[in-house]
């Protein structure tokens, strides 16, 4: 049986006696429910909606979309029940009603599983009075107000806020409700640390530092682990989960919260009309399932106007909010619906309805072929957290840029791959790769290092930028390196600018990372690099930048150096390369088709040219291929528009036959290959190791499932 099942299975054998009993019977039931929900929904409840929403209505329209779950709001800002906890302070329209209760029957009544959804972040100024020691302080030990709306204080999770107030609102929802998890939005903090001059903060490290993050990680495993077993106290399949994302920028320790965690939300809403790329929910999907492995993870979907202007009550572009689906179902997430307050939700603008109604009855149809049990990639890239949070890069860079840079140049290389965590580098977690890339993964510590040094040992290859291990995991920057040895490299100097011209790259000699470049002997170089001394047979050397005004004087000064643009290296089986330039983000920053070009040779040289997945045709595609259970399934995303790189979709441009070659376990046959999209069987042709067929065309979005 699959991995991911064994490990629920066996924890689940672990739980309490009746329930073990029980899950016996029946196999299936073996696996929490939890661990098979495939479509969650959530109108965000206002505290105005106690007066203003028809609770039938809002049960009915869930039910229409199948969904296995629905939020509903208990809070901890207002109370959404008659709450006996004191300082959990009840809406102002509720009256004596229980609307918690209320939703809870009409959605259990209609075989729906509820989720009771918290607020731990906010409280009102009479709890400021009753305990200060709860909220958040700055440097002068002033109470910290909540920016949006100013009635609000900040509270803080290093105090009895956290272990007893939010304890206590759990305990009384036990004893009232049977739900089927807690939830909280707002905790952990989204996006960056918390900075807090509390009496309990003040004997933490200095906030913002790398020793804050460890002891910020350790308080919020503690805190996980507290709430899933208050939640298990109910009922042993019940759990805690929050809200998580962020990206590879999450606040907290992926690695060390997937070790207590059984369901990963992302609050990864979508993206406005600034200039962000389309893959940000698939990109998140990468991090969930490099950390999760498998495990439950949720991505909110808001059809509300997400972005930099935001209008929360009124619904976004159809075709932009579909292809957020189709990112979160093609990474292996599962989709999370919502948007914002029956008065508006369910009232005066109900465009959101539809969408998420049809999409998750397509999705209904076909949920096997939804249900993953691993990736199919030979190449991982390697997420580091602690780069995104604490390294600070020259310009006015920012981590994100690298690895949105590279993310860009692998699809359009249409390669597949996975996202490895830094702290995931052991041999067992990386078998399944044949090289690994470093996008400027600039800490890293020594033990890391060793670890990569062990994988290359053994076969692995690399492709790193830039300052990847020039810091340590505490930020402080090494003299060399710590990966001086693995690519044979010595730093030769401190970080080179820009001076009008970017540096260019000499191409020296002929090699497979310069194919394709004819009639010119240099290339572009990038904005920033590390100076590095000179090795034996260098491919490209650096010409150093140089004015690109006046005219008169824009030629180089210095032609020819024997300073390496690239280190390359071949030790058995393992491939090796190092950009010093940030040759990534420069491709990021310029648009330079020739650096996307060097960077996807470089990365085929590593793989040897192997791939599992080939898919050919024409367009800007994502794609995806996993093992599921019934078969196998290939993904496509059709990135093929004018807004890939600037929200929102306003339509889909379709694409034309794309030839897919998938390699086969020996043995394996095929019956049948399905597009699911087009609801329609395609002819195939299987021979020894691998199957071959054309999927048409695809529109969003196409799901080849082999079977
Ligand atoms: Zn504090």
């Amino acid at each position: 049986m699959l991995a991911v099942m064994d490990i629920n299975r066996r924890e689940f054998i672990a739980l309490p006696g009746a329930v073990m009993a029980e899950s016996l019977l029946a196999e299936e039931t073996a696996v929490p429910w939890h661990q098979k929900v495939r479509r969650v929904g959530q109108v965000n409840m206002t505290e105005r909606d106690v007066v203003d929403m028809k609770v039938e209505e809002w049960a009915d329209y869930w039910a229409s979309a199948k969904v296995d779950a629905v939020l509903v709001s208990v809070t901890g800002i207002v109370a959404f029940y008659p709450s006996k906890v004191p300082f959990h302070k009840p809406g102002q329209y509720l009256g004596d009603r229980d609307f918690f209760g209320e939703c809870f029957t009409a959605a259990k009544k209609r075989g729906i599983r509820v989720v009771a959804r918290m607020s731990p972040d906010l409280n009102w100024e009479e709890a400021v009075h009753a305990h200060p020691e709860w909220f958040q302080k700055d440097a002068q030990g002033n109470p910290q107000r909540h920016t949006e709306d100013h009635r609000l204080y900040r509270t803080c999770m290093f105090t009895t806020y956290f272990t007893e107030h939010m304890p206590a609102i759990m305990r009384e929802i036990n004893a009232r409700y049977d739900v089927d998890g807690h939830y909280t939005n707002g905790w952990p903090p989204l996006g960056s640390l918390p900075v807090c001059y509390c009496d309990q903060c003040k004997r933490l490290a200095p906030p913002g530092s790398p020793e804050y993050w460890e002891q910020f990680n350790e308080r919020v495993v503690y805190l996980w682990k507290l709430y899933d077993g208050i939640a298990k106290e109910k009922r042993a399949d019940s759990l805690f989960y929050a809200n998580l994302g962020g990206g590879a920028r999450c606040t907290a320790n992926l690695k060390q919260l997937a070790e207590v965690c059984h369901w990963f939300n992302c609050d990864n809403q979508g993206r406005g009309g600034d200039d962000t790329p389309i893959w940000g929910c698939t990109l998140q999907g990468r991090v969930c399932q490099a950390t999760m492995k498998g495990r439950t993870s949720t991505n909110v979907t808001g059809m509300w106007s997400t972005g930099a202007v935001r209008w929360r009550n009124a619904a976004k572009s159809p075709a932009e909010a579909t292809m957020w689906f189709d990112e979160t179902v093609a990474s292996g997430m599962v989709i999370w619906y919502t948007f914002i307050g029956a008065e508006t939700g369910m009232g005066e603008d109900r465009r959101w309805q539809a969408p998420g109604r049809e999409y998750f009855n397509w999705l209904a149809r076909h949920d096997r072929h939804f249900v993953n049990q691993r990736t199919i990639a030979n190449l991982g890239v390697v997420m580091g957290q602690r780069t995104h949070l604490f390294y600070r890069p020259p310009g006015n860079a920012t981590a994100q840029q690298y690895l949105d840079a590279l993310y860009c140049a692998l699809l359009e290389g249409r390669f597949l791959f996975d996202f490895v965590h830094e702290d995931d580098l052991g041999a067992e977690n990386l078998k399944k790769y044949s090289a690994l890339l470093l996008p400027n993964i600039a800490l890293l510590s020594d033990e890391q290092c060793r670890q990569l040094q062990a994988y290359v040992d053994s076969g692995g290859s690399l492709l790193a930028t830039f300052e990847t291990s020039l810091y340590d995991e505490r930020n402080r920057r090494r003299a060399d390196f710590g990966l001086a040895d693995v690519f044979g490299i010595q730093k030769a100097g401190e970080i080179q600018g820009t001076l009008g011209n970017a540096f260019y790259a000499r191409i020296e000699k002929q090699h497979e990372i310069v194919s394709g470049f004819a009639n010119t002997n240099w290339l572009p170089g990038a904005e920033y690099r590390v100076p590095v001394k000179p090795v034996e047979d260098a491919v490209l050397t650096v010409v150093p930048g140089f004015v690109a005004y006046p005219p008169e004087l824009s030629y180089p000064p210095t032609p020819h150096t024997s300073e390496p643009a690239v280190v390359l290296r071949e030790k058995g089986r393992s491939r090796l390369v190092y950009f010093p330039g940030d040759v990534e983000r420069t491709m990021w920053r310029s648009g330079h088709t020739d650096l996307s070009r060097l960077i996807r040779n470089s990365v085929r040289w590593v793989l040897r040219g192997e791939t599992p997945v080939s898919i050919e045709g024409r367009g800007a595609i994502e794609a995806f291929a996993w093992e599921t259970e019934p078969g196998f399934a290939v993904h496509i995303l059709n990135y093929t528009n004018p807004n890939m790189h600037r929200g929102w979709i306003r339509e889909y441009y379709p694409i034309g036959p794309q030839k897919v070659s998938l390699k086969l376990p020996p043995g394996r046959k095929v019956t049948r290959v399905e597009l699911l999209r087009a609801e329609m069987g395609i002819p195939f042709r299987q021979r020894e190791g691998a199957i071959e067929f054309t999927i048409p065309k695809v529109v969003d979005y196409e799901v080849a499932a082999i079977y």
